[in-house]
């Protein structure tokens, strides 16, 4: 069975101690995990060895970056490579999310050399994809997501696509409290699958985990990840609260 996982991201937000406090409040709950299911906090890059330190003897939980850049190392001021990443033992790195698409201009090529350089040094990606409300309107958000899928993925390997993690997350369901019905995801989550099946064959795209993204909280986690092809979510604003997220691991399938 592909993994189910509820993966945070924090965003920028948190102070060292905050940070401390959340994931001490988090731990504590004990909130135990199939095999088959992982919790994941995506943290601020100063927060990413303290995190580590605190899950690295929890079976299931890991750490993600938010973010990594497209060199392996040299004079890029301020960024932080996947070798660096690689190196502090951290296991994922979100790649894509559409704020960075919006705030720093980065595009479906741009994103296949982040993907290309996070599996060269062993970080698996959280590959984000996902439409603005224009798009959505427009009824061309099948489209849309396929040439982002296609742009930056379809140059791997099936071996480097088998147990691949998708975020599908609608730019106009991100912080807005406005979440796609559960049909919705499923309906984007299916063509997802199948935009790899086609590509890679169903063997391949059935290992893949598709998490559902945008205004996932305690209240609808549990319908949404109810779906035959939602693997889980990519959760910002509940995940920074420690009974929130509870509930949103709790309903993992
Ligand atoms: C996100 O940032 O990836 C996200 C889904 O945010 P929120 O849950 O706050 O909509």
């Amino acid at each position: 069975m592909r993994k189910q996982i509820a993966a945070a991201n924090w965003k920028m937000n948190l102070t060292l101690a905050q940070a401390n406090e959340l994931l001490d409040e988090i731990i504590s709950k004990r909130i135990s995990i199939s095999k088959d299911q992982e919790v994941v906090f995506g943290v601020p890059f100063p927060y990413l060895l303290l995190s580590k330190e605190k899950v690295k003897h929890l079976q299931g939980y890991f750490i993600s970056a938010q973010n990594c850049y497209t060199h392996i190392s040299g004079a890029y001021t301020g960024e932080v490579s996947a070798g660096m990443l690689a190196s502090c033992a951290i296991e994922y790195v979100i790649i894509g999310h559409s704020e960075r698409r919006d705030y720093f201009s980065e595009d479906n090529r741009m994103l296949a050399q982040k993907v290309d350089i996070a599996l060269s040094n062993e970080l698996k990606p959280i590959f984000c994809c996902g439409e603005s409300l224009k798009v959505r309107e427009d009824g061309t958000q099948n489209e849309f997501v396929e040439k982002q899928l296609a742009t930056s993925l379809f140059h791997l390997k099936p071996s480097q696509i088998q147990n691949f993690v998708v975020a599908y997350e609608p730019i106009w369901a991100i912080g807005t409290g406005k979440t796609a019905t559960s049909d919705q995801a499923q309906e984007m989550h299916a063509h997802i699958r199948n935009v790899f099946s086609k590509k890679y064959g169903t063997a391949v795209s059935d290992t893949i985990s598709i998490l559902y993204g945008g205004s996932v909280k305690a209240n609808n986690a549990k319908e949404i990840f109810s779906k035959p092809d939602v693997d889980g979510g990519l959760i910002g604003g509940a995940s920074l609260n420690a009974s929130e997220f509870e509930v949103i691991i709790r309903s993992l399938k």
